[in-house]
């Protein structure tokens, strides 16, 4: 196949049979959010470099490697958002949120680009659901960011997934956590990628997310943050803890996770799941309390987290959940001849108008075709339009489950649709309910 009719590496399709699955995912995120508070925000999907290269920070994979960089035509450094925390933060302070109202609550959902090496759950386009809460410095916020990630993916059922979450420090005292780490990289220095050993002078904690195995495996034996807290970071982290438990969410201390992004304080946390291999983290986040004054912005503290969607797809899919899908065709109205497909054209316009999902014929379809079609598409009714419809102005509406009739005249077709969706409806309700 010529590059023409392939996809780029890394990217994919939703095709329009399979939408209705990312469009339910997606309001149950942004539902959820705003049951939490929290109003969807739009960006763009290019910034700016700097807003990527100030905030996410240079010792990072997805800076390092894997950012789609290009100068646009008037020669400005332009990227493809790795992420969203650092435009959405640009957006709040070049838009004048973070002077306004606090906490600023904001949702997204949009694609993100990484130049990462394609496998399950890791492409080069993806998309993220996230939250950002800004101005809000309470252990209880933490927990009710917290809380709200782990009410979407309840809300999409999904199963054995664990919160883990960790403290990671301020700048304060991660001084004297970053001396140590430094001292014990050093011990093991012949043995880390290169990548580590530059990272070892400029950001330590960074080796503790390197995926090499070797690295990895040395990383283990690190000393821990938690063990090098400060009082306040300490009581902070507890607090955090103590909100998670009165809200009733399970989680689990893990001091080794860092998180990918260079500029997380205090509180972080991922969902981990079982199910989808190695790719096993769906959702990840924390505080930045130093990221919108390190942008320009004023000295407030802020949280969030991003969930990756392919990842829940493919737990989605790798449980056997079936998403409920509406129906595509409420009535498929077929013609005998062009004069009937005249009469068909006006039936389908009004009942559209009328809310009613219509499909007819826009293929110059034979009859037999026609109604082969209308199984095809699963239509819920269908009626004829032939010569005698013409003549006595009534048609017949077909219950395809069924085959059962019911006629009715040409001018009352919209209420006798209603009827008789509203009477199968019944009915299934009645059968399940038996069953
Ligand atoms: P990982 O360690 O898996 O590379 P990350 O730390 O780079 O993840 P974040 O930057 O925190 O991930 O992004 C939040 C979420 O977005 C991840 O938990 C994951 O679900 C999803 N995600 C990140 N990168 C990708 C990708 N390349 N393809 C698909 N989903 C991704
Ligand atoms: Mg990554």
């Amino acid at each position: 196949m010529s590059e023409i009719n392939r996809a780029v590496k890394g990217t994919g399709d939703v095709l329009p049979e399979d939408s209705y699955k990312w469009q339910l995912v997606e309001g149950k995120m942004l539902e959820t959010a705003r049951l939490f508070g929290f109003k969807e925000i739009r960006i763009p999907v290019f910034e700016h470099t700097e807003v990527f290269l100030r905030s996410v920070g240079d010792t990072t994979d997805v800076v390092q490697k894997e950012m789609y960089t290009f100068d646009d035509k008037g020669g400005r450094s332009i990227t493809l958002r790795p992420e969203f925390t650092a435009g959405v933060i640009r957006c709040a302070i070049e838009k004048g949120l973070v002077n306004g109202a606090l906490p600023v609550k904001a949702a997204y959902v949009g694609g993100c680009y990484r130049y990462e090496k394609p496998q399950a759950g890791r492409l080069r386009e993806f998309h993220q659901f996230g939250v950002e809460c800004i101005g809000a410095a309470e252990p209880s916020a933490d927990a009710e960011v917290i809380a709200l990630a782990g009410q979407v993916l309840e809300a999409l059922g999904i199963e054995e997934l664990s919160l883990e979450i960790n403290s990671i420090g301020c700048p304060e005292c991660r001084k004297e956590y970053e001396a140590a780490l430094k001292a014990y990289f050093l011990s093991h220095i012949d043995s880390l990628c290169d990548t580590c050993r530059d990272r070892l002078s400029r950001n330590p904690m960074r080796i503790l997310d390197c995926k090499s195995p070797v690295c990895s495996e040395i990383a283990a034996k690190a000393p821990v943050v938690t063990d090098y807290l400060c009082g306040e970071c300490r009581s902070h982290f507890e607090a955090v803890q103590s909100h998670l438990a009165a809200a009733g969410i399970e989680f689990k201390i893990n001091p080794h996770i860092v998180r990918g992004l260079d500029y997380y304080t205090r509180t972080v946390f991922e969902f981990v799941s079982g199910g989808i291999g190695a790719q096993s983290t769906v959702c990840g986040g924390g505080r930045y309390d130093g990221l919108i004054s390190q942008m320009g912005g004023p000295n407030i503290p802020s949280l969030g987290f991003a969930m990756g969607i392919e990842r829940i797809m493919l737990l989605l899919e790798a449980q056997g959940t079936k998403l409920p899908k509406e129906t595509d065709c409420d009535l498929y109205i077929a013609a005998v001849d062009g004069k009937a497909q005249l009469t068909a054209t006006g039936l389908s316009a009004s009942l559209r108008r009328d809310g009613f999902k219509i499909q007819t014929d826009i293929c110059g379809r034979s009859l037999k075709a026609q109604m082969k079609f209308a199984d095809k598409i699963n239509a819920d009714f269908s009626a004829v339009i032939g010569e005698s419809e013409l003549e006595s102005g009534k048609v017949r509406l077909k219950n395809m489950k069924t085959g059962e009739e019911t006629e009715t005249g040409l001018n009352d077709i919209s209420e006798a649709l209603r009827e008789a969706i509203r009477s199968q409806t019944l009915k299934e309700l009645e059968d399940s309910v038996l069953k």
